[in-house]
């Protein structure tokens, strides 16, 4: 059925954009590193908009200010101006006490180097990390299906190093899921990494939006790996230069 065409003079209001919850909006951000005398603009009036469910890799250069990007999403960094709204609210608005409430309870972060303790089991992390992140961690219908998606059921008893990198990640990624943030940052999640273990790294990610509808933004200077999102964000200098649909392989 056609639908009813609008009043004259009235303009319809744009409905597929209108009515698509947005999780994050970053709104002109820019962010600008004083280095003695010296200005470096890391992010030149950045604006994007992420809805749930979404996988989007921001690709560029070293340099193009992807890792400050997400820092600033992540609520580690708080931008020289412009605004960061995540499910309501403004990162860049708050207190740094806030901030990091925010973080703990909303966002997940894997960084390139894993950052595992090295004296705890893969269980003793994801145990830390439930303490540090408090009552939504506690589900272990969750936990068990985490552990499942990344394949991780018989490592839960090891230590990062009798751990291959590959596997050191998955632990990271269980880590920073394991609260059930609506966010999964994720800096060069595959950068140390094999191609063979950034594959399965990957794949995971994948998945655990496929399957969990987790929203993920990654960010990554290699083009094999940002083909994994259902969108692609390029930065060069600073600025988006591109955003486009992604079709995963
Ligand atoms: P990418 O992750 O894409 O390599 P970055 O966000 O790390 O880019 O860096 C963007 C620009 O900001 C670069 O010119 C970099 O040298 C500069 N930069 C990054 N972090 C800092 C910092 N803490 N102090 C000064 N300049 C920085
Ligand atoms: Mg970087």
């Amino acid at each position: 059925m056609p639908s009813p065409s609008p009043l004259p003079g009235i303009t319809p209001a744009p409905t597929d954009t209108a009515a698509a919850p947005v999780l994050v909006a970053v709104q002109s951000v820019t962010m600008v590193y004083k280095v003695g005398r010296i200005a470096v603009r890391a992010l030149d009036n950045v604006s994007f908009t992420v809805r749930p469910g979404e996988f989007v890799s921001i690709i560029g250069q070293s340099g193009s200010g992807k890792s400050t990007l997400l820092h600033i999403l992540g609520g580690l960094l708080k931008p020289t101006s412009g605004s960061v709204i995540l499910d309501g609210q403004d990162l860049a608005a708050v207190s740094d006490q806030e901030r990091t409430a925010i973080r703990r309870q909303k966002i997940g972060i894997v960084f390139q180097r894993f950052n595992l303790f090295p004296t705890l089991s893969a269980e003793g992390n994801l145990r830390l990390a439930e303490q540090i992140r408090g009552v939504n961690g506690q589900d272990p219908t969750h936990r068990r299906e985490l552990l499942r998606l990344l394949n991780l059921e018989q490592r839960l008893h090891h230590k990062p190093l009798e751990l291959s990198g590959g596997e050191q990640q998955r632990v990271a990624v269980a880590r920073a899921l394991i609260n059930r943030p609506k966010l999964l940052l994720a800096d060069e999640p595959t950068g140390n990494l094999d191609s063979e273990n950034s594959r399965i790294v990957l794949d995971m990610l994948r998945q655990l939006n496929r399957e969990l509808h987790q929203t993920v933004i990654i960010i990554t200077h290699n083009p094999e790996a940002a083909a994994i999102g259902t969108r692609i964000i390029s930065m060069r200098d600073g600025k988006i230069i591109a955003d486009q649909p992604n079709n995963p392989r």
